[in-house]
């Protein structure tokens, strides 16, 4: 696989980043993961505007142009063939001359990463087809969500709880309500609403969850944005999570009960294939 790191696209083999780095040392750093379905990159620019307010938070500024990362997005998606899979970015604050809590200065440029991973078969998956089943875990994480940092490890802990449960991921509840899934934006329905939570420094703002709640409106359904508990969850006619890997997946079971007819629902599945139309068509 070739790989890109700060200018130059090599073999993953001879890609190097210093151990000084403050993604490595401090967590500094941010992320993006674009899809690509039929060779083509899905959303680019939404994950480019988000990167560019992560970084913004951060007081980082962008390490290359837009159309110049749209640029290298191509190349790298080219180079190894992808046709269906993602393309990972990842921007740090860069080595400075030692470990310091404080920030560098200007004179320390940015790290710069992007590789692709190949994943055939990413539309058709089966667990879109069956649903997948989550526990709830409490939200241990820091007050920021929606900085997309590259600090995971209590979403990787959670996803070993819930592969430790016999799930396929958790929900993360935070003062009695469900914030969002370890690596997606979590959703019910009831009575024909599509409930999601409302956009906060609580949550990522999805890049997936923002074309899926347009395409919902577009289609006439009902959109609540609020928060929900796990009983209501438990409740609902159905449940959902949404991500730039996943799109749109059925949620069949939470902490044991079964969600509605325990098989993914109607709303879902429709969701799911007017995403994947509408993506396929604006992917660029
Ligand atoms: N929430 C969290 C915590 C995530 O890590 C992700 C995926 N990176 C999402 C939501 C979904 O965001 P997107 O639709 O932009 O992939």
């Amino acid at each position: 696989r070739t790989v890109y790191v700060n200018g130059q696209f090599v073999p993953e083999g001879e890609a190097k980043v210093s151990v000084f780095d403050r993604g490595f040392l401090f967590a500094d750093g941010v992320y993006e993961v674009t899809s690509v379905l039929g060779g083509k990159l899905i959303d680019f620019a939404g994950h480019a505007a988000r990167l560019r307010r992560s970084l913004g938070e951060l007081e980082m500024r962008m390490p290359v142009e837009e159309d110049e990362l749209l640029d290298i997005h191509r190349e790298l998606v080219r180079i190894n063939e992808i046709d269906e899979g993602m393309v990972y970015l990842q921007v740090t604050r860069g080595a400075a001359a030692d470990r310091d809590f404080a920030y560098p200065g200007e004179e320390v440029e940015p790290t710069l990463v992007l590789f692709t991973q190949s994943k055939p078969g990413l539309a058709d998956s089966p667990a879109a087809r069956a649903g997948i089943k989550v526990i709830s875990i409490p939200d241990a994480r820091w007050g920021r969500r929606d900085i997309k940092t590259v600090q995971l490890l209590y979403p990787s802990m959670g996803k070993m709880m819930a592969k430790a449960a016999g799930a396929d991921d958790a929900w993360m509840v935070e003062d009695g309500a469900v914030t969002e899934g370890t690596s997606n934006n979590a959703y019910i329905v009831k009575d024909g609403t599509i409930v999601t939570r409302q956009l906060g420094t609580e949550i990522l703002h999805g890049i997936t969850r923002a074309a899926v709640l347009r395409f919902a409106r577009e289609a006439q359904m009902k959109v609540e944005e609020r928060a929900f508990t796990i009983e209501e969850a438990q409740a609902a006619d159905e449940a959902f999570i949404t991500s730039a890997s996943t799109f749109v997946l059925p949620v069949v079971e939470i902490d044991g009960t079964a969600i509605g007819a325990g098989a993914p629902g109607p709303v879902a599945k429709r969701l799911r294939e007017i995403y994947l139309e509408e993506s396929r068509k604006a992917g660029i």
